[in-house]
């Protein structure tokens, strides 16, 4: 590793047709060197591996050649995937193919699937996921926003608390600019959790501000436990809900999910929870109202 490639002068390819089997040489001892050069990390460290594997299969020179670059992409674009999936912040990993839709009537399975081809978001198109807690909205947020990351779409998730937190603390310090200007580079914003608190009035302006900054230029993947009509209430305030309505469901996919809660679903199988007799499972929670009892498989 000591060794750089600034010790061999990069051969010209006529210099290198007319070398001698002593500057072949020299160049195979440097070949580290010019893999650092080139950053063809991954040529480097398994270098050995796959020229072995190479001559097991009998490749031909051409044939390993594209062998070496495949192995370099494939992990440029691991790494790249792991960053961007860090970068995203998801709460925690969760995948369609995790998702028990059977669970979740409700749900169009043929609509999260075309979502999940992300067109939606290559068109700056938004999609909001609304039902009761427990049914799977951050689920399908952190599912479709991997899916979103593995096209190559540069994807943030955060919750509406930690957005409105950010926002008025920016505005609060004369940061405001520059957090708006944070959360409108992504390609996917994913904002959690809409409605679980009622919003300060002015909350409700900085988040219309975000809004509209992102208006026809990216996407907004949001949840809530509220249906649009009770957003007024979430804003505390009727004109800046329309404002933020307007822009947000113009161009938009609307996902309602109607059902009981997965987690209360699960606790039921496993005979920890027993709905109460001739009623929904989750009446009452968070003072919300009953949500429809979902279709016992
Ligand atoms: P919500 O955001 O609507 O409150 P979550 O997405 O947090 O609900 O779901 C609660 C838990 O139940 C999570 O661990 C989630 O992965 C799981 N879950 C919810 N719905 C389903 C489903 N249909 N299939 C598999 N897991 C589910
Ligand atoms: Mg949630």
């Amino acid at each position: 590793m000591a060794r750089t490639s600034q010790q061999t002068p990069a051969p010209s390819p006529a210099g290198l047709v007319a070398a001698e089997p002593a500057d072949i040489q020299r160049l195979v001892e440097d070949l580290d060197g010019m893999l650092n050069r080139l950053r063809l990390g991954a040529i480097r460290e398994q270098l050995d591996g796959l020229l072995e594997e190479a001559a097991r299969r009998q490749l031909n020179l051409r044939e390993a050649l594209a062998w070496l670059c495949a192995a370099e992409v494939a992990s440029k674009e691991q790494r790249r995937l792991s960053m961007a999936m860090t970068i995203a912040h998801f709460p925690f990993v969760r995948t369609l193919e995790g998702f028990e839709f059977e669970a979740q009537p409700s749900i169009d399975p043929g609509k999260i699937r075309d979502l999940a081809t992300c067109r939606w978001v290559a068109n700056g198109d938004n999609v909001v996921l609304l039902g009761p807690p427990g049914v799977g909205k951050t689920h399908l947020e952190v599912a479709l926003g991997r899916e979103a990351v593995a096209r190559g779409y540069t994807v943030q998730f955060t919750t509406a608390m930690e957005l409105l937190g950010s926002l008025v603390k920016g505005q609060q310090q004369g940061t405001l600019e520059a957090r708006l200007a944070q959360y409108s580079k992504p390609k996917l914003l994913i904002i959690d959790e809409l409605g679980y608190l009622p919003l300060e009035p002015a909350a409700g302006h900085l988040f219309f501000q975000l809004i509209s900054r992102r208006y026809e230029q990216g996407s907004v993947l949001i949840s809530s436990n509220r249906p649009v009509e009770e957003w007024d209430e979430v804003f505390g305030d009727q004109v800046v809900a329309a404002a933020i309505l307007d822009r947000l469901l113009h161009h938009s996919h609307v996902v309602t999910i109607r059902g009981d809660s997965y987690r209360l679903r699960e606790k039921r199988r496993s005979g920890l929870f027993r709905p109460q007799a001739g009623g929904s499972s989750s009446a009452g929670i968070g003072g919300l109202p009953p949500p429809t009892p979902a279709k016992e498989a």
